[in-house]
């Protein structure tokens, strides 16, 4: 399970910090000295650990903890708080969807973090609310990528817009029109992905983006790949304007860094988590919820 170890190591600072009754200010320091030293070895950013640190501190020396009667419930309290405003605050941040269809979403990310799959996973939530999605084939360089965007678009019950010969700007125009007159109300573009960030790439869904009224991107990455995977989101950011992360494979063996980085350093939110390879396997991204899963 995922952030097992950063829970661990957490679990055993706070057990150290309640055995302690009053708190000094030494105490809290060697605390945050070994919270930080979890949160790098959970491969969380090196300046969003010592900003996080700096932030907890801060508090934790306030009258809240010192004049505490349960100094160490207070520190932990104050942990749990700023993790959730690390990953973006007490609200899931939701897809909106327009009151005048279709809203366009659109998936990006590199080849392997799940983009394909998690369309699907989309496609199924989106049909359970009540929508009628359309799944698209954008990625015009694999064949193979359409033939699985058809499977797992069979799986979860959503219907699969493809083109051949098309470029995938065109694909997406008339996956529009076609949504527009079978009336989908959400149309979901899975682009192609690439084994790095190259400027086709960018270019490429820059160009969708100018001939389709994108409303949401959304960019896959793999949480897995830790920061890494971060890095990817800032340069897609950077390049391509992203409205929120969907991060996957939650259900590994992840050290977690990733879903503790991402928005302090793309100022995006995560919208979605990925537990699974199942269609079912995807979470509307709770901060608070996760925040109080790692601190177990
Ligand atoms: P794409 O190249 O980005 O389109 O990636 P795919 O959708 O083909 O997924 C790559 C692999 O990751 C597949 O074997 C998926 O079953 C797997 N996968 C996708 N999402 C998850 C997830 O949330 N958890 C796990 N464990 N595997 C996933």
């Amino acid at each position: 399970m995922a952030f097992e170890s950063l829970s661990d190591k957490l679990s055993s600072v706070f057990k150290k910090l309640r055995g302690k009754g009053k708190l000094t200010e030494q105490d809290i320091k060697e605390a945050m000295r070994e919270v930080r030293m979890a949160l790098l070895e959970a491969d969380v950013n090196y300046k969003v650990a010592k900003d996080f640190i700096a932030d907890v501190t801060q508090r934790a020396m306030g009258q809240e903890v010192m004049e505490s009667l349960t100094p160490a419930q207070q520190v932990i309290k104050i942990v749990n708080e700023e993790l959730t405003r690390l990953m973006g605050g007490d609200e899931a941040a939701r897809i909106h969807i327009k009151s005048k269809p279709p809203t366009i979403i659109m998936m990006c990310g590199l080849q392997g973090a799940g983009k394909t799959t998690h369309c699907a996973k989309l496609a199924k939530r989106f049909l359970k609310e009540g929508h009628r999605p359309l799944l698209v084939a954008c990625d015009i360089y694999r064949p193979a990528a359409v033939d699985q965007l058809c499977v797992v678009g069979a799986q979860a019950g959503a219907p699969v817009f493809k083109l051949d010969g098309a470029k995938p700007e065109e694909i997406a125009r008339r996956a529009v029109m076609h949504a527009k007159d079978h009336g989908n109300d959400i149309v979901i573009l899975d682009t192609a992905g690439r084994l790095h960030v190259d400027e086709e790439l960018m270019a490429e869904l820059g160009r969708i983006k100018q001939t389709v009224p994108v409303d949401e991107t959304l960019l896959v990455i793999d949480a897995m790949a830790g920061q890494d995977a971060v890095n990817v989101a800032k340069s897609f950011g950077e390049s391509t304007g992203l409205d929120g992360v969907i991060l996957t494979k939650l259900d590994g063996d992840t050290r977690g860094g990733s879903a503790l980085s991402v928005r302090a350093v793309t100022g995006k939110p995560i919208k979605f988590a990925g537990v699974g390879e199942k269609l079912d396997d995807l979470e509307v991204f709770h901060p608070a919820r996760m925040a109080s899963r790692i601190l177990g």
